[in-house]
């Protein structure tokens, strides 16, 4: 894809339909602009998916299959690590009045593990109480329950 630099205040000409436009109707590659505006870009794009439907049905199937097993592993990991997403983590915050239980603080507060991961602590809520960052750091990975 041609690409070519930045060379008026605040506007250029399209090289596919010659209209002048301000470079919002352009797409940005980094500090280079495209040589034609958003609607070309688009009209392009419709016209190469027309001229390779196959091309495009793998692509897609590709990029789909690829990213689903990444969403589907990061979203996994997201809920098993981290708690602080979750409604649950949400209530048990409310019910020790969204303080921190080692040393009373309020602010955030982070959900440590009461007996750690390492220490074959589980994931489970059960597991978890809020603490602050400082009081989390300080314990590490002892187990303490302030509950
Ligand atoms: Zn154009
Ligand atoms: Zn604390």
């Amino acid at each position: 894809m041609e690409i070519i630099q930045l060379s008026f205040d605040d506007g250029k000409t399209c090289s596919l339909c010659g209209v002048y436009k301000p470079f919002f109707e352009y797409h940005r590659k980094g500090k280079y602009l495209f040589p034609y505006c958003k609607e070309c870009s688009l009209e392009k794009a419709r016209t190469w998916q027309r001229a390779h439907p196959e091309r495009m049905r793998q692509n897609h199937h590709r990029y789909d299959e690829k990213h689903r097993a990444e969403r589907n592993e990061r979203g996994r990991l997201r809920q098993a690590r981290d708690p602080r997403l979750t409604r649950e983590w949400h209530d048990l915050c409310g019910q020790y009045g969204n303080k921190c239980l080692a040393c009373g603080a309020s602010g955030t507060l982070v959900p440590d593990h009461v007996i750690p991961l390492c220490k074959g602590g589980s994931y489970d809520m059960s597991n978890i109480q809020p603490l602050c960052h400082s009081c989390n750091s300080k314990k590490r990975d002892k187990i303490i329950d302030y509950r």
